[in-house]
């Protein structure tokens, strides 16, 4: 068990279970996208993990990019708006594969399909270690590659904080009910 600020949090993801889901995920990659010079998009904070360590699995070698996205209330009555930094690349006819380290329910990875489909890409895949099915709230958003479902419940580790704390724990924690 650990302690981060003022809660407590169970072992819920080993490791090794991390690094197997993670080398399923590289072969699928490699038989998959290898042909097509993939361009690897990483979103920070989270996924900075994730990223290290999918990269080095990866038989392959490809370029990664690492953005933030970012939400801020506009001057219209459109309400949030979420744009890109970072992304300095043309990924005009490129195929763009997103690593995400959680997908909750869907809105960020939603926005940002948008955002590079519109700046152009060819493709853009989604590879996410850990997915909410239960939570998800875009039906048709299309998660390609998925390490390990897990249920509703907060978890930190493996790149994963709770307010700023637990980052670099290297297995994944979940949150103890009482
Ligand atoms: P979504 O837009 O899919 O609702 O949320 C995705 C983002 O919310 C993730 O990239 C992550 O930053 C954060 N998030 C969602 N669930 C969790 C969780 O269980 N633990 C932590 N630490 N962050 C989460
Ligand atoms: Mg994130």
């Amino acid at each position: 068990m650990i302690t981060i600020h003022d809660k407590t949090f169970q072992l819920y993801i080993s490791q090794s279970e991390i690094q197997t889901a993670i080398h399923k995920l590289a072969t699928q990659l490699e038989v998959d996208l290898k042909d097509q010079n993939p361009l690897f998009v990483a979103i920070l904070n989270g996924a900075f993990v994730f990223a290290a360590d999918l990269m080095r699995a990866l038989p392959f070698d490809a370029p990664i990019n690492f953005i933030k996205t970012q939400s801020y209330v506009g001057t219209t009555s459109s309400g949030t708006v979420q744009t890109v930094l970072g992304l300095n690349e043309n990924i005009e006819g490129r195929t763009v594969v997103i690593l995400e380290d959680i997908i909750d329910t869907g809105h960020t990875l939603k926005k940002l399909l948008q955002i590079l489909t519109d700046k152009g890409a060819a493709s853009v895949k989604v590879v996410a270690l850990l997915q909410k099915p239960d939570a998800l709230q875009h039906n048709d958003l299309e998660v390609d590659y998925i390490g390990i479902e897990i249920p509703n419940k907060f978890v930190v580790g493996y790149g994963l904080d709770y307010d700023g704390l637990g980052r670099g724990f290297a297995d994944i924690y979940q949150l103890k009910e009482n």
